[in-house]
């Protein structure tokens, strides 16, 4: 039998804002642990939490970037449940009334549009951190730091429309820009600035009822997402085909063994007693405010992809890539700016340059090659200096030493040969080496043309202009 997985995210992005949530501390990561905090994040009797203005604002910014309806009123409700790093015994956030409803976020497969839903938007607080004591000393005992306790938090509900772990990792890649677009999130999942859950299930193929679900929780990459959801597809088709029902629970994901590994039974939301939190009022966001904030928008990553689609005449594909992170956006604008041939750019960007930087692990913002230098070796190619061939070892040695390609290329003795009797002259040696394969070729067996061309290029290491090795072969062999 077949099957298809059904799977729906849950985001919790951390908002770039300078203090907390509900009080003034500050949200500074990597600061020396229980530095910032008040009375208000900590829980102490008598202290009242107010609402950070700007994360609200942030919030507005992320529901009309993902075309969501911003709800004109929302309420903040406690999440009771006890855990360490919880000092007040709750979490607040939002239940019944979420900030933003109804959105979606477009995504590409098999060069297809596709709508992912997004169910809801809502705000809370982040946890605190427990760390476990590392030294002898201290190893029995375990710390708490509540640095990060009152840190606001999105978090990002997606409707059950994900079919595939590659569709769930460019389903976060496309929110996690539009998070950096907006300049409210870092979108560092290593840090745990954006931080992913997976609801994963499988059901027969054709069949409309989902499957039994489990959570998966600690996934800290992308790479890990993808792999977590394998992993767990896997596992509950072969539950399936063993005759045996799907458990609903939490599973953790182990990046060390490379599995998932049950964690607790699921816990449904009646279990955490929501109600309205007495000590905030009911958030009431006016027309005029969300279109002040809808006026504030930037370009955003589909916007910004349809305009290099008109304005560059490029594929939907290839403005898709570009525009996935600003920082490439920026990139590739600017190579253009000194290298007017987009298609030719974006071949350069999308091929060997994300190789290499796929290789490092580096972002374009810290790549060795800058705009200009890129640029310059495009017009190299184009004013025939060199051949697209050696092109790409330049490329490859600009990477490496961030120098001048016109340096480089003079350095290695890269220019291309364009001097007619030189390459005559191999030419000839290569025919009098080869006086069977010229015998053939005369006879009709226009294959070997194929490697004369082969025999030139290896003899000038690639240098020489295939152009004019091409015409002077043909004029030679006849
Ligand atoms: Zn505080």
């Amino acid at each position: 039998m077949e099957y298809e997985p059904v799977i729906g995210l849950e985001v919790h992005a951390q908002l770039e804002t300078r203090s907390k949530i509900f009080c003034g501390c500050s949200t500074a990561f990597g600061e020396e642990p229980n530095t910032q905090t008040c009375p208000v994040c900590t829980g102490q009797p008598g202290s009242l939490p107010v609402v950070n203005r700007k994360a609200v604002e942030f919030a507005i910014k992320l529901g009309l970037a993902t075309s969501c309806r911003i709800a004109p009123y929302s309420l903040f409700a406690r999440k009771n449940y006890f855990y360490p790093d919880l000092p007040k015994g709750y979490q607040i956030s939002m239940y019944e009334y979420p900030l933003a409803e109804e959105g979606f976020i477009e995504i590409l497969v098999e060069r297809e549009k596709k709508r992912i839903q997004i169910i809801r938007i809502h705000m809370e607080e982040d946890a605190g951190k427990l760390k476990h004591g590392e030294t002898p000393e201290s190893a029995s005992f375990s710390f708490v730091d509540f640095n990060r306790t009152g840190v606001p938090l999105v978090e990002i509900v997606s409707g059950p429309d994900i079919r595939s772990p590659q569709e769930a990792g460019d389903y976060l890649k496309k929110l996690r820009s539009i998070l950096q677009y907006l300049e409210i999130c870092t979108g560092d999942m290593e840090k745990g600035t954006f931080r992913c859950d997976a609801n994963v299930s499988v059901r027969p193929t054709g069949q409309k009822k989902f499957g039994t679900r489990t959570e998966l929780k600690n996934m800290n990459s992308f790479r890990h997402v993808e792999k977590a959801l394998e992993y767990e597809i896997k596992r509950q088709i072969a539950v399936l085909e063993d005759g045996e029902e799907v458990v609903q629970e939490t599973r953790l994901w182990d990046v060390d063994q490379g599995i998932s590994v049950s964690m607790r039974g699921k816990e449904e939301a009646h279990d955490y007693r929501y109600f309205p939190d007495p000590d905030l009022v009911p958030l009431r966001i006016d027309q005029p405010w969300v279109e002040k904030v809808r006026k504030s928008l930037p370009e955003l990553p589909d916007q910004k992809k349809e305009r290099f689609v008109r304005q560059y005449q490029l594929p939907e594909y290839d403005a898709e890539i570009l525009t996935s992170t600003k920082g490439m956006a920026n990139y590739f604008e600017e190579s253009v700016s000194f290298f007017p041939e987009p298609k030719m750019v974006s071949n350069w960007i999308m091929g060997d340059l994300l190789r290499e930087l796929k290789r490092d692990e580096r972002e374009i913002d810290q790549c060795p090659v800058t705009p200009k230098h890129l640029a310059e070796m495009l017009s190299m190619i184009q004013e025939g200096t060199i051949s697209g061939k050696i092109a790409k070892d330049v490329l490859e040695e600009m990477y490496r030493t961030g120098e001048y390609p016109v340096d480089i290329v003079k350095e290695k003795g890269w220019i291309q040969i364009q001097d007619q009797g030189e390459i005559e002259q191999v030419i000839e040696r290569a025919m009098e080496a080869n006086p069977k394969q010229v015998e053939d070729y005369r006879k009709g067996k226009e294959k070997i043309f194929g490697f004369f061309v082969g025999e030139v290029m290896k003899q000038t290491k690639g240098k020489a202009n295939p152009k004019l090795v091409n015409e002077l072969l043909k004029k030679k062999l006849k």
